[in-house]
């Protein structure tokens, strides 16, 4: 079977539960699977740390990793820079890993681009109300930043229909078993596994009954 793990982005509303699915499913699955953590210009959030949920510089050094080709994909999202390092990914693939990329839609299409066998998924709330009330319940973000974060949702539904997935965060349990079985399953697909295929039908062909 295929050894090598699978790329698969994982985008959502502000405030659906993203990050909340991520942390029950690595803790379900941890040998699984590996989040690659963003590198932002954004500031940290009460209780955040450089270096576990991001990677946090300036607009500077952030341009400089984009120059050198150190991002595999990057987006302006609210007015701050998001990007994905390269290294993490592929070092994390070749050891067989699945990586997670929790990343925005601009970011999402320049994957499926680059990286057409790439898995997308979008996670949506129940409601629109309980994706405010989850935002506001957050306690993060001013009135104004998440006013900006529901316009933006707004923007976001026009990307959907390029996703292959969507998940709906209801019962988180439900919404972690779901994103798991669905990346498994796409581990078994056919296409993926041609190598394998090959070597039993070569095996088959060299039978002498
Ligand atoms: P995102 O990463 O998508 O911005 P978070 O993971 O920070 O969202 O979740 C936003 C808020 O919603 C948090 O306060 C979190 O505890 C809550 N939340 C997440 N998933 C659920 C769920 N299934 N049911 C109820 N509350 C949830
Ligand atoms: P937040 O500021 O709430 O942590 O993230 C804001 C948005 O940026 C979310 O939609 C999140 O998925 C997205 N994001 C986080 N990291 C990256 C990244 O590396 N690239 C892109 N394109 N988006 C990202």
């Amino acid at each position: 079977m295929n050894q090598k793990g699978i790329l698969i982005v994982v985008s959502g509303f502000a405030g659906t539960g993203k990050g909340t699915i991520m942390k029950e499913l690595l803790r379900r699955y941890s040998g699984q699977y590996a989040l690659s953590i963003s590198m932002t210009t954004r500031s940290p959030r009460p209780g955040e740390q450089d270096g576990v949920e991001y990677f946090f510089t300036d607009r500077e050094t952030f341009e400089h990793e984009i120059a050198v080709g150190g991002l595999i994909e990057h987006a302006c999202y609210c007015d701050h820079y998001y990007g994905t390092p390269r290294a993490y990914v592929d070092s994390q693939l070749l050891m067989g890993k699945d990586v997670i990329l929790e990343i925005e839609v601009q970011g999402a299409l320049q994957i499926k681009e680059k990286f057409p066998d790439t898995v997308l998924l979008f996670v949506v709330p129940p409601s629109v109300q309980i994706l405010y009330d989850r935002l506001k319940g957050r306690g993060t973000e001013s009135g104004e930043v998440i006013a900006a974060r529901m316009k933006r949702a707004g923007e976001e539904c026009a990307y959907i229909p390029h996703y292959d997935y969507i998940l709906v965060n209801d019962d988180l349990d439900v919404c972690v078993e779901q994103m798991h079985h669905i990346i498994q399953s796409q581990k078994l697909a056919a296409a993926r596994n041609a190598t394998f295929i090959e070597s039993i039908y070569s095996d088959l062909q060299s039978l002498s009954f």
